[in-house]
């Protein structure tokens, strides 16, 4: 007899929503995770009573309303909405591109003014078959706003010129003609009050947990003290890279308590002036309003990503598709495993979806 019906590897929000429901069905359950503390990427560190978004911003954002009860259920969240601002040259812009941008563009004070300045950019450029990121974003919102506000923060993002990278990136650029800077249009937004580790922890209560310790290290041990298990780390590690490595972007964030209360007003603020290194940056206190006499800002470096960093954003591209199929074809084959959340899928899932998906896969896998 296994000592665990079911084992868990990985604490974030596949592995902590997957554990709830497998105890709340009465399996006995163990989560795992290599790392010393509970929570994946929403992980937060407390730093000067502020809760440091360790590995990059967290907001949470869902249309699902079963989703948004079943979070509230665990914490409260407040009524954090996402308001970015961004930074070209020292000058600054609202977004997502609204009718507060285009006044501080152009001077433009209607809807029609707006719309009238962005299809004249949109005719002056001539562009029917966009063949590059570039093309695409300039014949959908023409150039001021493609030079001022996406060039430099998508070079940086990915590291390459936007007229080496695919068109397909940026299928459509939302622009709202109303003087509304709600970054999302999902119905409800917000942040845990106290923090993401309030919803972790009210997860995973009463369930056995066991930090620092890797799948890896001794994976026949853990193979044979349970029945199922729920991988929710890299696939291709799974596999021991068989087939080669999967690729990732990863963000590099250079973190500071400064002392002084407010530095920059605002959580997030974009720098989308290529001369700028970092991409962001992030000023926590303010996604929880908080009036602590100090303050933690993050900058953020988008990086091409190597052994050793975070694998944060998949590289969905053909020939890393090819490879994630290969290694899909034996997850398929598996009996007693299920392969969940954004490393075990090789696709990025916002919480929202990664919180639905584990659900589902509940039912399915283990129900
Ligand atoms: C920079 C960044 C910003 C984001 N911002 C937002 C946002 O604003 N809003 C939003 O909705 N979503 C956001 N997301 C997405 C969000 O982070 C994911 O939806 C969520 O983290 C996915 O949870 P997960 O459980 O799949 O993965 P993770 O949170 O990564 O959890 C996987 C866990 O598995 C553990 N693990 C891996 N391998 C092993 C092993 N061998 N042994 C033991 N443990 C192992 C890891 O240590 C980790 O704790 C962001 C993502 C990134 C990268």
């Amino acid at each position: 007899m296994s000592k665990y019906d079911c084992l868990i590897i990985g604490s974030g929000l596949f592995g902590s929503v997957f554990a709830y429901k497998a105890a709340r069905a009465g399996k006995n359950v163990l989560v795992i995770d290599k790392r010393p503390y509970l929570g994946g990427n929403v992980y937060c560190e407390n730093v000067e009573g502020i809760n440091v978004h360790k590995y990059g911003a967290h907001i949470f954002h869902t249309s699902n309303k079963t989703v948004w009860d079943f979070v509230n259920s665990f914490v409260p969240f407040n009524r954090y909405t996402n308001s970015p601002v961004a930074n070209y040259k020292g000058n600054l812009y609202n977004l997502p591109f609204n009718m507060n941008t285009f006044y501080a563009l152009w001077g433009v004070k209607t809807p029609d003014e707006a719309k009238e300045k962005i299809e004249q950019q949109c005719r002056e450029a001539g562009i029917t078959e966009p063949k590059n990121l570039e093309e695409q974003a300039i014949s959908l919102v023409g150039r001021d706003i493609y030079e001022i506000l996406i060039k430099g923060y998508t070079e940086k993002q990915w590291g390459r010129d936007c007229k080496d990278l695919p068109a397909f990136i940026i299928k459509r650029l939302p622009v709202r003609f109303t003087f509304d800077n709600n970054y999302f249009n999902d119905n409800y937004q917000g942040i845990p009050v106290g923090g993401y580790n309030k919803l972790i922890d009210g997860l995973l209560e009463g369930i056995e947990t066991k930090t620092g310790t890797d799948f890896f290290e001794d994976r026949s041990y853990w193979k044979s003290n349970t029945d199922k298990i729920v991988f929710t780390g890299k696939i291709d590690e799974f596999y021991d890279y068989q087939f080669g490595k999967l690729e990732y972007r990863t963000v590099r964030f250079e973190t500071e308590t400064l002392e002084c209360e407010n530095y920059q007003g605002n959580a997030v603020v974009n720098y989308t002036d290529a001369s700028v290194p970092y991409t962001r940056i992030i000023e926590h206190k303010h996604f929880e309003f908080g009036n602590q006499p100090k303050t933690v800002v993050s900058k953020e470096y988008s990086a091409e990503w190597s052994d050793g960093a975070d694998p944060f954003y998949p590289v969905n591209d053909e020939k890393n598709t090819i490879l994630y199929n290969k290694y899909y074809e034996l997850a398929k084959k598996e009996n007693n495993v299920i392969f969940g959340g954004r490393l075990a899928e090789y696709k990025y899932y916002d919480m929202d979806k990664v919180i639905e998906k584990a659900l589902f896969c509940f039912r399915d896998g283990i129900e």
